[in-house]
């Protein structure tokens, strides 16, 4: 068996090759134990543009009918539709899988599962990967019950409703959907309040004809901004894949996590007035948002992973968390999930009372501190936690010559705070690499933080 296919927040693999008929009703069928054992009768199953999607969920339909667990059958959707969908009082079922391969190239295909309310990741994964060679062979020849369900146009139907302020808006917007599955929410959502906008790649096609669905990387932004510029369009918007992450662009800036996290800190500390907000950021973001954050409320710190995040967000009750990468969860006047449709909604939010000059200087006053994009260096797998562990024993007595340490935070690798900056070395959790980030007060800090960390690496 493909042990890699079970990962820290998903399960992903390559279609065939990793994720065959074998191993995928396996997984159903453990996930469809689980439910019997928790007096659960039925899951939803949702999925994603790509060309084996469906194949995908025929086969786990068969796993699950061994257990005679029913099945909600979403259809194709974004990511947050089949979150959405453990909340909708009329599936009335707490559990959903997704089948999707978020921003990964084509051949890839996985899911993203969701029991009892809860993201099913971490040790919940490692325990059903551990428990499939007990099943022996399955035969798979019960016929699944399956029921069609319109939670697409429920979900439609609730953010229109929702974003009822955003009739008229007041500016035209460009979007970007990569030829994933977020225009299927979007862009009857955009149609239903008259926002005036220009689409690009709209239609769900797995093959990924146009770009890489992954607006994280600059180079996957080059058409929106490019459409933005001959349109003369001020506001534009790009998801992934399955539409849980967002890039927002303006004029003149393009939006990291953090930043987006300040701006709806913002508006949020504004709207629940005199009551404050709890903002949690990931271990990558920047040290001005804890610091903007801490102004209007509280910030939290807390470990990369929107499983890791979203549990966390519930436990604290806080209003938002936020990951550099784009994937944005909102509990104020939402269920605490990452939605980059419901995200770029509240983005246009911000344009309807300042206009866009307004809201890049919000962004450009702030401290400008000097950073490294995440960096990534390949390690071996079974190292990548020891070299972790090694480095924070290092730092701990760090050599004479090295700069004042301040703290060190230890949450998720290590965040070393510094009397100008910090530095941070994480092992990813999906990927055999150590992940860097460095920022500091100026050019001349941020290298010398920089190389003594990564010094203390290699020695
Ligand atoms: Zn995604």
């Amino acid at each position: 068996m493909k042990e890699h296919i079970f990962r820290e927040y998903d399960i992903r693999g390559i279609f065939q090759e990793d994720l065959n008929q074998e191993i995928v009703s396996k997984i159903a069928y453990g996930i469809g134990k689980l439910l019997k054992d928790h007096d659960e009768q039925s899951i939803c199953i949702g999925y994603d543009a790509r060309v084996h999607s469906l194949q995908l969920f025929e086969w786990l339909s068969l796993g699950l009918a061994i257990h005679g667990i029913k099945i909600y059958d979403l259809g194709m959707i974004p990511t947050p539709v089949a979150y959405f969908a453990t909340f909708d009082s009329a599936l009335a079922t707490r559990n959903s899988i997704m089948i999707t391969g978020s921003h990964n190239p084509k051949e890839y295909n996985g899911f993203k599962i969701t029991l009892f309310g809860k993201p099913f990741y971490g040790q919940d994964i490692q325990a059903l990967k551990d428990s499939l060679a007990s099943f022996g062979d399955l035969s798979l020849s019960q016929t699944p019950t399956i029921q069609k369900s319109a939670i697409l146009q429920s979900y439609i139907d609730f953010l229109t409703q929702h974003f009822q302020s955003l009739q008229n808006f007041p500016h035209k917007i460009a979007i970007d959907c990569g030829n994933g599955v977020a225009g299927l929410g979007i862009i009857p959502v955009l149609k239903n309040l008259n926002i005036d906008f220009v689409s690009l790649y709209e239609t769900p096609d797995g093959e990924f004809p146009n770009h890489h669905p992954d607006p994280s990387e600059e180079k996957n932004l080059l058409s929106l901004k490019n459409l933005m510029k001959e349109q003369d369009i001020t506001i534009g918007l790009a998801f992934d894949g399955d539409a849980d992450r967002i890039a927002l662009l303006s004029t003149n800036h393009s939006y990291k996590g953090d930043e987006l996290a300040i701006l709806f800190a913002r508006e949020i500390a504004r709207e629940i007035a005199p009551a404050k907000p709890i903002i949690i950021g990931e271990v990558k973001c920047s040290q001005v948002m804890y610091e903007e954050c801490d102004k209007l409320g509280s910030s939290v710190m807390y470990k990369t992973g929107h499983s890791n995040l979203k549990v966390k967000l519930k436990e604290l009750n806080a209003s938002l968390a936020a990951e550099m990468s784009g994937h944005i969860f909102f509990n104020d006047r939402y269920f605490g999930y990452d939605d980059a449709i419901y995200a770029g909604l509240r983005a246009l939010e911000l344009f309807l009372h300042k206009s866009v000059k307004e809201v890049e200087s919000e962004i450009l006053s702030l401290p400008q501190l000097c950073s490294t994009p995440e960096e990534k260096i390949p390690t071996q797998e079974e190292r990548k936690f020891q070299i972790i562990q090694d480095l924070i024993t290092k730092l701990q007595n760090p050599p004479k010559e090295f700069p004042k340490i301040l703290d060190l935070i230890t949450i998720d690798g290590v965040r070393v705070i510094f009397e100008e900056g910090w530095g941070l070395v994480r092992a990813s959790n999906t990927t055999p690499v150590l992940v860097t980030r460095f920022e500091a007060k100026s050019q001349e800090k941020l290298q010398e933080y920089k190389s003594c960390i990564l010094g203390l690496l290699q020695n």
